[in-house]
């Protein structure tokens, strides 16, 4: 869990299409993890699935949905060691070398 979204969210969708892993997604709408469908962890903004997101290590130098955010809503969560999201960024991608 490295990244949330607040409510401070506008749900406009900046963010979605910015992330590596595929860890956002819009308010009410399911998400994928480990091949499952899980019930969508906010119905009221755009939310990220803690397990999938790595704080952009491995792709881009900083969180990029922080970085397109237009109202500051991309927020640290927890704080995780590198190696801990290095190990899962190659768990997401392991045809990718790091
Ligand atoms: Fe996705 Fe990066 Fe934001 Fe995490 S910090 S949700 S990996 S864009």
């Amino acid at each position: 869990m490295s990244f949330k979204i607040t409510d401070e969210c506008i749900n406009c969708g900046a963010c979605q299409p910015e992330c590596p892993n595929e860890a956002i997604y819009p308010s009410g709408e399911d998400f994928e993890f480990n091949g499952k469908t899980n019930p969508a962890l906010s119905q009221d903004f755009s939310y990220i699935v803690p397990e999938k997101c790595t704080e952009c290590v491995g792709f881009h130098d900083e969180p990029m949905c922080a970085s397109v955010c237009p109202t500051d809503a991309c927020v640290k969560d927890k704080e995780e060691s590198k190696d801990t999201l290095l190990a899962r960024a190659k768990a997401l991608h392991p045809d990718k070398s790091f």
